[in-house]
This record gives C-alpha cells, sequence and structure tokens, in this order.
C-alpha cells in the first residue's frame, strides 16, 4: 500500500491547491456541522486518512468526514444519501477489519476517531465509550482506575467492529463475549434520530446491535459492565520446532481437561525469522491475580523443551494490549483473516492444517508470512447466554481458528486469498464430518462472501425483519448487507 498511498499523495499534491473545490465540497457534504471533510485535495492528511490496518483494506474514498460531536452525523448521512446517485456510506473505527468494509471506493467514509472519548463513572462500575475509541483508549482509563472491561487484546482494535461483531476477549471464559456486558448504546438511526437502546429502550435495536453488525445504525456510544482488576496478567511466547507438532497437539487435548476461566492460549503456526521454518508458538494470556495458573498451565507446554520462552507478567491490559507491537511492526501489511468457528480441537484436524500450511508456506516464499491461529478458551459462558438472546447466535460451546494471510507481493497475493479461503472450507468440512454439523462463521473475522445464514443461523429471519423496521431502505450497505424483510 505504501506505493500506492504515496502515488496518491503524490498526484494530490501535483494537482492545483484547488482551495475554494476543497471549502464546496467541505460545504455541501458536512454544511451546518462541525465535523472535518477530507477529499483528495487535502493532501497527506487524506491519504493518512485512507490508511488500514490491512493494506488490502484501502480503498480511495471521494470524502473522509469526522464527526466531532454526534450530532454531526444525521445531516451527513440525509446529504450522502440525497445525491443522485447517493454516496456509498462506510463507517470506519479503528479500521482493523481485514475486509473492506471501513473503506469505499469515491463513497463517503465517516471515520469515528474524533469520538474516541471515555469516561469511567464515579462508582468505577461502568464505562462510557464512544464508538470510534480503539482498546488502547479504553485500557487507558481504565488503568487509572484500576478496573477492567470485557475488550479485545489489541490497541488498535475499535470498539466500534469489535462490539456490534460479538467480542472475543481474553476475559470472555470469565463474564462471556463483550456483548454481553453492553449495559446500553446510542445509535445514530439511517432515518438521522439519535436513540439510546438498552433492555428496556429501543429492545429490539439493542438485540440487533450487539452480534448483527454495522446494518443497523452507527452507534456512538456504549456503556460497558467494567470488571474487576485481576491483573498482573502472564503474556509472552513459548515456541517449539516443526518437530513438536504432535506433542504440541497433545498437550492441547489435555489442556480441554484442565483449563479454567483464568486464561486463554492461542497456538499458532508461524515461520519466524531469520531462518523461517515451521515453527509453533504458545501465546498465553494467563489472569494471575490470586494463585500462580500460569505455572500450572504452562508447566505441560514448558515440559516439551521450547526453543524459546519469553512469558512473564504484565501489569494490566494496556500493557497486554502493546505485547504483540514488534511482531506487527515486520509482519507484511497485505492481511487477509478469515475466521471460522470449530466445535472441538480435533488432533487430526490440527496436524491436517499444519501439513498443509507447511506445504503452502514452502511454496510461496512470499506468503510465508500467512499463519494458523487457534484460540483455546474457555466457552462455558458463551454457552450460558441463550442463541436467541442477541443477535450473536453462537452459543453452543466452540473454539475459533483464523487463518491470517499475509504477502509480500502482489504475485502472491492470489495464492494467499486462496490459500485462506480453501483452509477455512477443508476446516469447516472436516467439523461438520466429526461434529455432524457446521459451527458457522463470526462477523469479525469474516470477508463478506460468506452466507447470511452461515454468520446469522436461526437469528436471521429476525435480523430481516429489524432491518426493514431500523434500516428499510438499506442505507447501510457495507458489510454482510441483510435484506430487510417488510412481511
Ligand atoms: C490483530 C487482530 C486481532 C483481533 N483479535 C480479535 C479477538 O481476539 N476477538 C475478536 O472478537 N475479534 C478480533 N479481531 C477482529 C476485530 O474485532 C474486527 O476486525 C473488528 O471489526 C475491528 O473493529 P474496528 O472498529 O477496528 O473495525 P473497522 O475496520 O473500523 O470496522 C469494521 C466494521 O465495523 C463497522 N463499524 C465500526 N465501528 C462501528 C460503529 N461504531 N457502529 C457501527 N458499525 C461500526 C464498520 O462499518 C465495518 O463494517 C482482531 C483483529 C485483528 C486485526
Amino acid at each position: 500500500m505504501k506505493r500506492y498511498l504515496q502515488k496518491l499523495y503524490k498526484s494530490s499534491r501535483s494537482k492545483s491547491p484547488a482551495k475554494s473545490s476543497k471549502t464546496m465540497a467541505e460545504n455541501s457534504i458536512a454544511s451546518g456541522t462541525q465535523a472535518q471533510v477530507l477529499t483528495k485535495e487535502s493532501g497527506e492528511a487524506f491519504v493518512e486518512a485512507l490508511r488500514r490496518n490491512s493494506t488490502l483494506s484501502v480503498l480511495e474514498a471521494k470524502y473522509v468526514v469526522f464527526p466531532t460531536q454526534y450530532s454531526d452525523i444525521p445531516p451527513i448521512i440525509a446529504h450522502a444519501s440525497s445525491l443522485s446517485p447517493p454516496l456509498e456510506i462506510a463507517v470506519k473505527c479503528g479500521g482493523a477489519h481485514s475486509s473492506t468494509w471501513a473503506s469505499s471506493a469515491g463513497g463517503l467514509v465517516i471515520d469515528l476517531g474524533k469520538l474516541n472519548k471515555v469516561t469511567v463513572s464515579s462508582d468505577k462500575k461502568t464505562v462510557t465509550v464512544q464508538g470510534g475509541a480503539r482498546w488502547g483508549d479504553v485500557y487507558s482509563a481504565c488503568q487509572e482506575a484500576n478496573i477492567d472491561v470485557v475488550g479485545g487484546p489489541f490497541w488498535f482494535v475499535g470498539v466500534g467492529g469489535y462490539l456490534t461483531g460479538g467480542g472475543y476477549s481474553p476475559f470472555t471464559p470469565q463474564y462471556g463475549m463483550a456483548i454481553d456486558n453492553i449495559m446500553d448504546a446510542t445509535v445514530v438511526l439511517a432515518n438521522g434520530n439519535i436513540v439510546k437502546t438498552s433492555p428496556t429502550e429501543e429492545p429490539d435495536l439493542f438485540w440487533a446491535i450487539r452480534g448483527g453488525g454495522n446494518q443497523f445504525g452507527i452507534v456512538v456510544e456504549f456503556t460497558l459492565k467494567a470488571i474487576p482488576y485481576s491483573g498482573p496478567y502472564t503474556m509472552g511466547a513459548i515456541g517449539y520446532a516443526g518437530s513438536e507438532i504432535d506433542n504440541v497437539i497433545k498437550v492441547v487435548q489435555e489442556w480441554k481437561t484442565t483449563y479454567t476461566p483464568k486464561e486463554k492460549l492461542n497456538i499458532t503456526y508461524n515461520r519466524p525469522g531469520p531462518h523461517f521454518k515451521p515453527s509453533i508458538t504458545v501465546l498465553p494470556w494467563v489472569s494471575e491475580d490470586k494463585d500462580d495458573r500460569s505455572k500450572e498451565v504452562l508447566a505441560p507446554f514448558r515440559a516439551l523443551n521450547p526453543v524459546v520462552d519469553t512469558c512473564k507478567a504484565v501489569p494490566d491490559m494496556l500493557a497486554v494490549s502493546h505485547g504483540a507491537d514488534a511482531m506487527m511492526k515486520v509482519a507484511p501489511p497485505k492481511l487477509i483473516i478469515r475466521g471460522t468457528l470449530v466445535t472441538d480441537l480435533y488432533p487430526d484436524m490440527m496436524l491436517d492444517v499444519w501439513q498443509k500450511w507447511v506445504a503452502f508456506t514452502e511454496e510461496n516464499p512470499d506468503a510465508r508470512a500467512t499463519s494458523i491461529l487457534w484460540e483455546l478458551s474457555g466457552a462455558d459462558r458463551i454457552a450460558g447466554v441463550a442463541s436467541v438472546a442477541t443477535a450473536f447466535h453462537a452459543r453452543d460451546p466452540h473454539f475459533w481458528v483464523a487463518i491470517q494471510g499475509r504477502s509480500i507481493s502482489e504475485s502472491s497475493e492470489a495464492a494467499m486469498r486462496s490459500f485462506v479461503a480453501k483452509t477455512t472450507n477443508e476446516i469447516r468440512q472436516f467439523n461438520t464430518r466429526k461434529a455432524g454439523k457446521d459451527a458457522g462463521f463470526f462477523l469479525n473475522f469474516a470477508q463478506g462472501d460468506e452466507t447470511l445464514e452461515e454468520v446469522h443461523g436461526p437469528n436471521l429471519p429476525k435480523l430481516k425483519k429489524l432491518k426493514a423496521k431500523y434500516d428499510p431502505k438499506g442505507l447501510w450497505r457495507k458489510g454482510i448487507y441483510i435484506e430487510p424483510d417488510f412481511s
């Protein structure tokens, strides 16, 4: 993307300053509001505004607007939809989703980045988070107040996309999905109304935004339940040569019989430099508030004689959320993540994926940063909520796996995309054979070509009805579009 963005920057600079056209654009698209508007004529700031976590998520919008207050948004969406043809509207929070859902080619991006205030209530029982904040903003406020919330593991992931998609958190085994800890929310609807939603106010909307994604409005504010601080947290990496794969898979099977809600482990297949040999890395997160749980949970992994063990306790979730910064800095920025749910961590499935991943990354050196991540985390609290209680239906106990395709060249991109899609399908087929059912996809790691049924399962009919109620004209089109049901 760097080259693409540089080219765009140069072409924006080579044009005359076009002050008047910028003013016209600002006046028309956001007239009467306090929003900042960027267009190609804005130069570097516009190029910066197009940036996303994955360079494959970048599209060149016509306008990027930054509302500074909730009331800025309705006139902007009204204006965009009154044009002929109407401007496509995309909404961006952290820009971490590896699709292009938060970007628009030639349309309007509403970037919520200036709506990122986080306020802890005076009794420290709730945390109010604006819809453009990222988890780093939230954890900074939590650090000061010595509390936690059920949120994402990386500072740069936005609360908006993460929460509307469900939100698997390190705290999920103790407190459930992140959406199970939302007390209320404020939403800008397609008709321009700004409404408060909770179990008692607009309860249908409250149901829909907890797992229905971006299809029902722009969530400009969430109130989250605060949970007690339970740090320090042990994290880091335990790495093995690929020859240990059978043993690691065996320990994973043992963990399934001994797990507690205080830990989440990631098992990743990756090729770390400088040798880029197939390796397995265990990435733990363990809450150490009262006991030394990490010693116990990591002992069987340590007994396998890892070649690397960098695990250590860090004080809080802000530190946890920065734990992968060094690795992210060198990771190739062309990224596609596709996740799928699995009923169990079947050893033969984990081994089959390993063998195929080794072969793919061997044959495609430009895509050898492609990795597989299995999430090991107790699902009892997820399953304690009925699948019809929120729009997020996947409440049977499950694990998840993310196939993270990365490539450094355009020539390897197609092969990388095809590996990601093929591997996801093979895992789903494997799961269906073993469990007798497909465990489905989830929005936070979807790509957009999944079917509505695969993503929303039995909640789809209700979601279609609510789409007709809250977005009858289909204003929110990006993402996995839900067709309204007016019957
Ligand atoms: C490194 C990495 C690790 C991750 N780990 C996890 C994890 O552990 N658990 C998990 O559940 N997910 C995880 N994710 C996935 C992540 O939750 C999703 O990609 C999420 O959509 C990112 O949110 P965002 O606000 O940054 O996204 P954006 O790219 O800004 O937006 C994604 C989608 O959400 C919509 N959206 C954003 N904000 C709002 C809002 N305020 N109101 C309405 N719609 C909105 C956008 O329009 C778009 O459709 C991870 C992603 C990455 C890159």
